[in-house]
């Protein structure tokens, strides 16, 4: 099959002709469709992330199409469409799997990270850990939902019943996120990078009440907020934006250090959390979601071998939505 592959980070990703892998015991081969690209790719690829395979295929929004079982698959049949996230496998033993905490497993093993992902023709998943799909959404159209809605789902989860929710870094993530919010009834401000009007603009008709830049005082005090972007400057700048008792989420996997900043802008029952990973339960409850609001997602496709190309634009910011690599293209 054709993969792309990080040989090591802060290199490009190569692409290469490599054996697909013969699906074991409880996991299935699937034909890739559709993968999308997630910021923590890039982390991945920058080596921001510590112990990275070499080389290693990156991808953890994987849409395939089920072509052999291995043995002892139960739920799964070939032809049917499934997903596969970023949580690869857990031990199922630690404290953290037997107390529904899965995503904080001392053993997980992450798709796309420890295990071989989706930017490739095809992969092999552990059946446990991947999902039926909706049948509503295109192939493409799905793939954004297997990180950017899982984990944006989470974060909204993790902030409370905030009524005035705030969202800094308007991208694949929040761009879910904010409509999920929106049907709920809240108002979502959005914060994006100095000047991008673009974003600003999108949030809106995604029905942000209110967009502007990050580093705007915001129109109300918000009663949580997510951090998406990477960016540790933003903490104490949603702390300042946050009333009493609110809640700042950091929804990313990796972020630049976060500067000092004074006690009180964290006093008054502020809490400051982090979002890890995903359980299988978040992805049950999201799927269940996703079509009920309905959430649509916006894709921009590349064909897989221009993974490069994407990633930059996703770096860069200049996606309107979500960066998807789909294989018919290849
Ligand atoms: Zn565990
Ligand atoms: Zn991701």
């Amino acid at each position: 099959m054709r993969a792309m592959l990080l040989d090591h980070p802060r290199q490009p990703l190569r692409l290469a002709h490599v054996a697909a892998r013969t699906p074991g015991a409880g996991e299935i081969l699937l034909r890739v469709v559709a993968c999308g690209v997630c910021r923590t790719d890039l982390h991945i690829a920058d080596g921001d992330l510590p112990e990275i395979r070499s080389p290693v295929i990156p991808g953890h929004e994987i849409v395939g199409v089920v072509e052999t079982l291995g043995a002892d698959v139960a739920g799964f049949a070939p032809g049917q469409r499934v997903g596969v996230p970023w949580l690869g496998g857990t031990c199922g033993h630690c404290r953290y799997c037997t107390s529904g905490r899965e995503n904080l497993c001392d053993d997980a093993r992450f798709t796309g990270y420890h295990l071989d992902g989706g930017y490739a023709e095809y992969t092999v998943a552990d059946a446990r850990y991947c999902f039926p799909l909706p049948a509503e959404y295109a192939d493409a159209a799905a793939a954004p939902l297997l990180c950017a809605g899982l984990i944006g789902y989470r974060s909204l989860v993790a902030a409370g019943n905030a009524r005035r929710l705030g969202i800094y870094g308007f991208g694949a993530a929040a761009h879910i996120v904010c409509q999920i919010a929106v049907w709920q009834g809240r108002d979502v401000f959005a914060f994006t990078r100095a000047g991008d009007v673009s974003a600003q603009d999108f949030a809106r008709k995604l029905g942000a009440r209110w967009a502007g830049d990050s580093t705007a005082s915001t129109p109300a005090p918000l009663d949580a907020a997510i951090i998406f972007a990477p960016v540790g400057a933003l903490v104490p700048i949603a702390l300042r934006a946050t009333a009493k008792g609110g809640v700042v989420v950091c929804a990313g996997i990796h972020m630049s250090e976060i500067p000092a900043f004074p006690y009180e802008i964290l006093w008054g029952e502020r809490t400051i959390v982090s979002v890890a990973n995903l359980t299988r339960r978040d992805g049950t409850e999201f799927f269940t979601l996703a079509p009920r609001v309905p959430v649509r997602t916006e894709v921009v496709t590349f064909p897989l071998a221009q993974a490069n190309e994407a990633m930059a634009r996703v770096r860069e910011g200049r996606i309107t939505g979500a960066a998807v690599l789909v294989t018919p293209g290849f």
